[in-house]
């Protein structure tokens, strides 16, 4: 008698004993199984611009252009893309910081004259693209820091008058001015004027 009492013991101890280490287990299982913690759950935000059409090459980019690196250039009524050199060159990221310069004085350019569109007929140039249309071995294309432009409905001359008012008055940085029948050239250099 006394050795059932023992045996009947000895199973109920294994079969709590394996009960209880199933249950440990199944609940580890159910712990490892949930999120570390609820911050983890959420995707981080990629914040970087990732540059697609960005030309690797050094040799785009003349010397005496100041080098103002930015990912992308852009206003209210400009996008980088105008500025594009019309070989299908896209800006180089080294000189997009001036692009971003010149578009905030033409944003200005563009409010004196009554927010009439202002469409860029050539932005930035690369050195190939400059020498097939004539520009200049200096030419301020090459940095990003001149725009041809024509303004909708307001003649090159009447375009060009308000420039030299602009920049008498310090409103827009005192750069070049190409003074064209067709068209009018304004770069962030050094104050010149020409007539082309
Ligand atoms: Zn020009």
């Amino acid at each position: 008698m006394r050795y059932a009492t023992d045996f009947l013991h000895i199973m109920k101890t294994l079969f709590f004993g394996v009960l209880a280490g199933l249950a440990f287990l199944i609940g580890k299982r159910q712990v490892t199984e949930e999120p570390d913690t609820p911050d983890n759950t959420t995707p981080v935000q990629d914040t970087v611009v990732t540059v697609i059409d960005e030309p690797q090459n050094d040799s785009l980019i003349p010397e005496f252009c100041p080098l103002n690196p930015a990912n992308n250039a852009f206003s209210i009524h400009f996008r980088l893309n105008e500025f594009h050199s019309k070989d299908g060159i896209a800006v180089p990221v080294p000189v997009r910081g001036n692009v971003q310069e010149l578009i905030q004085e033409l944003e200005i350019i563009r409010a004196y004259f009554g927010g009439r569109p202002i469409i860029i007929t050539s932005g930035y140039r690369s050195p190939t693209h400059n020498a097939l249309v004539g520009g200049t071995s200096d030419s301020k294309h090459l940095c990003g820091m001149a725009a041809d432009f024509i303004i909708q409905d307001i003649p090159a001359g009447v375009v060009q008058e308000g420039l030299e008012y602009l920049i008498s008055t310090g409103e827009i940085h005192p750069g070049g001015l190409g003074k064209y029948s067709s068209f009018t050239h304004y770069d962030i250099g050094e104050r010149r004027t020409w007539y082309g």
